[in-house]
């Protein structure tokens, strides 16, 4: 039977790709009686945190996509978090190496820079060199004996090019020397994505590979390894990333793309996953509102379109508010509504912070209603109570922006290092600084603290609004 598996890596705030990504699977499973399978692909382990791990699990449960095996209630072909697999990998990069298409790089992480810089240098895009194909087998010996560090990395074809058909693309052609010798194993032992993503798919026996379009790109690699294991690759199926209007991609730096930043604001996971299936079928006017069995039902994936999924925010508001009007009665409106904020951590976080700064709770929400907004509505006069000039104010907005995008973590410390940094360099008083970002944040002058409050919305939220305010 069809076998369709969602792999996340859990190394950042579950992305609503993610969610667009799974509930493809989700519904290409049900169309085809299938098995949905979560896969913690987790082998940068750098990067990877058992937390964010425990937010993907909740994030797409809150969506209402199910799986049937994963790493929290196993199944026939587990373990299903890849760190957990690590001593799965060995005997298939073994047994690449010994057939002669993988050989073992000593190249340091110095060496690959500077050979990375010169082909920069040279307007060449970036690829292994080779240098390490002509090592002798009695040198690789004596190096691996000597202790020496070293991965594994594949060989290419020299000449002709990979022809694949892709289940969204059809008949797909990438010359073969435009696919670097991609490392399959790293000094550490562990397997890079792309070994691990080929061998666990057959493993747990994948008949459909769907993920975003950005992979489009490695299928070469993965169809080489399949090749050299001697097993049959499965069907594979490149989904058009999600866009905005302007057609650049939705992404973290420029969107606030997190779930949690959608159920917090309030929209039902009903309506996400409606707008997002609403990608993958054909319908009318009129006949947008649509279940999760509704979508499967009119599930098409024969006819999805290359050019993008625009992500049009209007449409979701305006999908959501009909999920509220129609679909729920008086009584499940109300209690979706206390559950919403008694789950939501922005609203927790607030209250912690109000609760030293009210008289009556009937001021919360006036003191608390900027963190649970898309749009704060902003206007000048919104800056009449900061006292510098209209320049001035304009002036701390931009400077600020490039240091915030800088910090490499978000915390209320780290903010507030930063913004004293940031004052100090302007040769400002922190409160010149701050008052300006607080109207911009918060949308008043009178709020919550500023640096909890930059902390809670999270960066790609004052992100937005900085911008919204300089402009
Ligand atoms: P960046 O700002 O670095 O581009 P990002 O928004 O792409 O970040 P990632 O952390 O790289 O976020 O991606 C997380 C997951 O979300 C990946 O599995 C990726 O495939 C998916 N994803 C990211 N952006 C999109 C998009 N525009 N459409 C569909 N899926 C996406
Ligand atoms: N771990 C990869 C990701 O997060 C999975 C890609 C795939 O589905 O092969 O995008």
């Amino acid at each position: 039977g069809v076998r369709v598996r969602i792999a996340p890596s859990p190394t950042g705030e579950p992305h609503v790709g993610t969610a667009y990504i799974a509930l493809f699977n989700y519904l290409f499973a049900k169309k085809h009686n299938g098995t949905f399978i979560l896969r913690i692909e987790d082998t940068d382990a750098t990067r990877s945190t058992p937390e964010f791990e425990q937010k993907v699990l909740d994030a797409l449960k809150w969506c209402g996509l199910e799986w049937s095996e994963g790493p929290d209630i196993g199944g026939p072909y587990g373990p299903y978090r890849q760190s957990d697999r690590k001593d799965m990998y060995r005997p298939y990069v073994d047994k690449i190496v010994e057939s002669g298409h993988g050989f073992k790089c000593f190249c340091t992480p110095e060496r690959l820079a500077e050979m990375r810089e010169a082909q920069r240098a040279a307007g060449k895009p970036p690829k292994y060199d080779g240098l390490c194909l002509h090592i002798s087998a009695e040198e690789v010996m004596r190096r691996v004996d000597a202790g020496e560090p070293h991965v594994v990395r594949m060989k290419i074809p020299t000449e002709g090019s990979c022809k694949f058909v892709d289940g969204v693309y059809g008949p797909v052609e990438i010359p073969w020397d435009a696919v670097d010798m991609q490392v399959l194993l790293k000094a550490d032992g562990m397997p890079t994505y792309h070994m691990a993503n080929v061998v666990d798919d057959h493993l747990m026996k994948i008949t459909h590979v769907a993920r975003g379009e950005e992979w489009l790109a490695s299928v070469p690699k993965h169809i080489l390894i399949y090749q050299y294991l001697g097993l049959e690759p499965p069907v594979f199926m490149h989904l058009s990333l999600m866009r905005n209007h302007d057609k650049s991609k939705l992404s973290k730096r420029k969107n606030p793309t997190s779930i949690s930043y959608y159920s917090a604001l309030g929209y039902l996971p009903e309506a996400l996953m409606n707008f997002l299936g609403l990608f993958f079928i054909q319908i009318a006017e009129g006949e947008e509102l649509l279940t999760m069995e509704q979508l499967a039902e009119k599930f098409d994936p024969e006819n999805l379109s290359k050019a993008g999924a625009i992500f049009d925010i209007q449409k979701l508001d305006w999908l959501n508010g009909r999920w509220l009007r129609e679909q729920l009665t008086e009584e499940e409106f109300t209690a979706r509504v206390l559950n919403w904020a008694m789950e939501n951590d922005r609203i927790r976080q607030g209250l912690k912070l109000s609760q030293s700064r009210i008289s009556k709770l009937g001021e919360l929400p006036d003191l608390t209603g900027f963190l649970l907004k898309s749009d704060l509505g902003l206007t000048p006069d919104a800056f009449a109570k900061v006292k510098s000039t209209p320049e001035e104010i304009l002036d701390v907005l931009n400077q600020v922006q490039p240091d915030l995008e800088k910090m490499p973590e978000w915390t209320v410390e780290s903010i507030e290092a930063e913004l004293r940094a940031s004052a100090d360099r302007l040769g400002k008083k922190l409160k010149v600084v701050v008052a300006p970002l607080f109207v911009a944040v918060s949308g008043s002058s009178r709020s919550l603290p500023l640096f909890d409050s930059m902390a809670i919305l999270g960066r790609s939220v004052v992100r937005q609004r900085l911008k919204i305010a300089s402009q």
